[in-house]
């Protein structure tokens, strides 16, 4: 029988809160009842956001919970020329385009056109207005050649025309593992995604398939906040030809506000807490483990 493999996937731009703290630990009880390994994968694909102390924080801050994982950990910014070679397949193939608008651009076309009504995604951010796709290959290599900034964007249009059938991950009931239901993966909702950003060959949707398959995660146990997202990781598995785990999305710890933590809110941050005096223990009782 082959092994259950868990990860853990911070991205060092900010300190750990409580919340990471219910991710890593959930993540290593899973993987000890399944008999499991468990990796730590550092998502630092924002180079110029994600910082060596924060990094160096996140190591910190997770042996001080008792977390132990498999070396060597993988850091994404040092596997770019993988990411490029996956995009290069999806250019080909014409399932991504160029995206030239800007962030200016897109706001004053959706002012222009349709306001309030216009459709976002599950985070609550317009989606973009899909004009560039009409743009001829004479015009696109005419901008490219001429250094005009763009993104690469999914085709989500031509992506799902490709599939047979309904698009759907395998979503377990509980942290037990006992029981399995289907959801049905609505990439749609997201419109076009960015599948390489500006500056970098690869976005975190690429990033996370691509290294969830490469490095044989079976499970992906993380926070409720990126349910719908899989919709677009789950499209990008079969584009690409990636078999895909199974997935749990858990509860996710909020402040006394009831809002979802954040990395600037510093009272809940795991260095601060341990700061006050808190043991280790303290930190799994707070977040019900
Ligand atoms: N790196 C992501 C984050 O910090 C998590 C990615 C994932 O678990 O798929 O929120």
């Amino acid at each position: 029988m082959t092994l259950l493999t868990f990860r853990f996937a911070p991205s060092p731009n900010g300190e750990l809160h409580l919340g990471h703290a219910y991710s890593a630990l959930l993540n290593q009880q899973m993987a000890a009842r399944a008999g499991g390994r468990l990796l730590l994968r550092i998502e630092d694909i924002d180079i110029a956001r994600c910082t060596p102390e924060f990094e160096a924080g996140i190591f910190h801050d997770l042996k001080w919970l008792g977390l132990g994982w498999e070396e060597p950990v993988r850091r994404q910014s040092e596997h770019f020329a993988e990411y490029r070679a996956v995009l290069d397949r999806l250019i080909a193939e014409e399932l991504v385009y160029p995206a030239f608008m800007s962030r200016g651009e897109i706001r004053a076309f959706i002012a222009e056109t349709g306001g309030r009504d216009w459709p976002r995604d599950p985070d609550g951010v317009p989606l973009y207005p899909s004009l560039d796709k009409a743009l001829s290959m004479k015009e696109r290599k005419r901008r490219i050649a001429e250094n005009i900034p763009f993104a690469w964007r999914l085709d989500v249009e031509a992506a799902t025309a490709h599939m047979s059938g309904a698009l759907s991950w395998t979503e377990f009931t509980d942290e037990t593992m006992a029981a399995t239901h289907s959801v049905e993966a609505r990439p749609q909702a997201w419109g076009d995604v960015i599948v390489a950003r500006r500056d970098i060959p690869t976005s975190y949707h690429l990033a996370v398939v691509v290294d969830d398959a490469l490095q044989g995660v079976s499970h992906v146990v993380r926070g409720q906040d990126l349910y719908a997202a899989t919709g677009v990781q789950r499209l990008l598995q079969e584009l690409l030809g990636l078999s895909p785990p199974r997935y749990f999305h858990h509860r996710l710890i909020l402040g006394p506000d009831g809002r979802k933590l954040s990395k600037s809110l510093k009272d809940t941050g795991l260095a601060a807490l341990r700061h006050a005096g808190m043991a280790p223990q303290d930190v799994r009782r707070l977040v019900g483990l």
